[in-house]
Order: C-alpha cells, then structure tokens, then sequence
C-alpha cells in the first residue's frame, strides 16, 4: 500500500491544504477553470460577490460560492478535514470506515459516515471504458450479519455481477454491480452497458448467461463447484467479500461500496493524481444530502 502511494504523504496533504482558504482557491480554481456559468440563468460575467471566492452573476445577481453545487455544498465542518477524508479514502489502498476516520481526525463518527458516502457518490462508475479482449464474467453472494435494535442477530444476503477484462495473467479493469437476484435480465443490462462488442467472453454454465452467450462470442464456460472456477474471478470475489467485511462490516449501500472497490482497483496506477482525480469529480458533482442517499 505505502509503496504505490508513497509519493503523497499526510505531510505533504497539509503542506498543500493547510486552511480553508486554501481549499476554497483550489474549488474555485477547479470549478470556474472553464469559465462562469451562472447556475440561476446561464449568464457568463460575473463580479465579485463581496467575499472571497463568491462570485456574483452580473444578470439575476445570484451569489454562487465555491462550494455551492458540489459534493462541498454545506459542509458544516472543517473544509481541511473534508479535504483529509478524501485524501484518506483515495489514497489508502484498503479506504478507511467511518470509526478510522473519526479517530484520526476527531470528528463525530455519524459526520465521517455521511461525508464518507458523499465522497464515494464522486468514485461512482461511469462504465465508459468499455471492456474488451478476453472477458470474465461471474456472479456471486455475499452474506453478511446484521444486529438489530433489539440485539437480535439477522443474516442477509445480496448478489453481485461483476466482469472483468484479463490483462497478462491479471485484470486491468474491472465492474461490479449489485442485482436483486439472479435474474438474467440485470445481467443483460449490465453486461451490455460494460462490455464491448467483439468480446471474448468466458463465463459459467449457468442459464441466466445464455442470453449473454448469444449476443458474444463465449470462448469458455465452466461449471461453478468448490474445485472448478475463473481463478482470477474467484480471486477478486474473495478480495471484495473480505474487504467489506474487514472495512464496512455491513452490504447495506452495496452499489457505493462497489463503486468504492472498482474505482481504486482501476485507478491502481495513478499516485498523487487519485486524489486531484477524486476532488475535481467531487467539485462536478451534483450536490446529494442524506435523505439522497438514505432514499
Ligand atoms: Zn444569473
């Protein structure tokens, strides 16, 4: 972990964001670099909104802060600690959960949990890189525990597809997506949204791929048991399984854990550039609040 990131330090985090004025030039910076666009009525000049890094359409008179409209929108706490919980979700290999979080920067816990889910909104896929060459498709369960409120213990279960394109004898990108069940028609959707025509699928020998085996070209498909499986599939199922359970010891929010692992797993090349990379997603983000993400 240390040696892919270790061009980037806490050190060099507060070095570069020591205070709030700092962070606000760089949202600024990132989110006016192509010009002002006023979010009320799409007017482009602007003056000054009477503070600093608040501008001011010069049409409807609407004050737009840096912030405003991003994944900072009313943050209510220390915008360098915001600043650190991103830095320490995109540059730790495994993340960090809400409890590290609230330790390390000394923040209430229900905070952390809450900016955390909002920067993992930012690390969602686009699914634009379409996979190609040899292709892995699988599906599998995760079971997990829940306490409830009256102290009794609930076992659950959700199910991922996940596809992966092989690169040597490893994986240089990888999708994974929750679905409801193991209903064909989800894995239908999401193959075609991932992987590209002219794909060279393997799969399992199951019938909820045979639709997927008429639409690609599948070169192999294996009957799933405890001694057959895709060794590189199998690997990436167990590594995301024992990840949310080391880290998040839950699967409610499935999707943006998902989205969590995927995004560093793709991105496991870049250094510092992960974190410009995560905060310039966050700045063109819609705003989400709690209820966005709860509902
Ligand atoms: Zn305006």
């Amino acid at each position: 972990m240390e040696e892919k990131f270790k061009s980037v330090s806490i050190y060099d985090l507060y070095e570069r964001f020591p205070n709030r004025e700092s962070c606000l030039a760089f949202l600024a910076k990132k989110k006016w670099e192509l010009g002002f666009k006023c979010k009320h009525c799409g007017h482009n000049h602007y003056c000054s909104g009477g503070k600093p890094y608040i501008r001011q359409c010069t049409k409807c008179r609407y004050k737009e802060s840096a912030t405003a409209n991003t994944l900072f929108h009313k943050v209510k706490f220390d915008l360098v600690k915001a600043f650190a919980i991103v830095y320490f979700i995109a540059t730790n290999k495994k993340g960090m959960s809400s409890c590290e979080l609230s330790r390390s920067l000394q923040l209430r816990q229900k905070t952390c949990w809450l900016f955390r889910l909002k920067v993992l909104t930012a690390m969602e896929s686009h699914q634009n890189v379409g996979l190609s060459g040899k292709v892995e498709i699988s599906d599998f369960e995760i079971g997990m525990k829940k306490v409830m409120e009256n102290g009794q213990e609930v076992r659950y279960k959700k199910r991922v597809v996940m596809a992966l394109e092989k690169k040597g004898k490893g994986v240089s990108h990888l999708y994974a997506n929750e679905v409801e069940s193991r209903g064909a028609d989800q894995i239908d959707d999401f193959v075609d949204r991932v992987v590209n025509e002219g794909a060279l699928i393997s799969c399992y020998k199951w019938h909820g791929y045979n639709h997927v085996c008429k639409n690609y070209q599948v070169i192999k498909r294996i009957k799933k048991s405890k001694t057959s499986f895709m060794p590189l599939s199998n690997r990436l199922e167990n590594s995301i399984i024992s990840w949310l359970r080391g880290i998040h010891h839950h699967a409610e929010l499935l999707q943006y854990y998902l989205d969590e692992f995927c995004y560093r797993f793709n991105r496991n090349q870049m250094k510092e550039e992960i974190y410009d990379h995560l905060l310039i997603r966050m700045v063109f983000h819609r705003p989400r609040t709690y209820q966005d993400i709860i509902g």
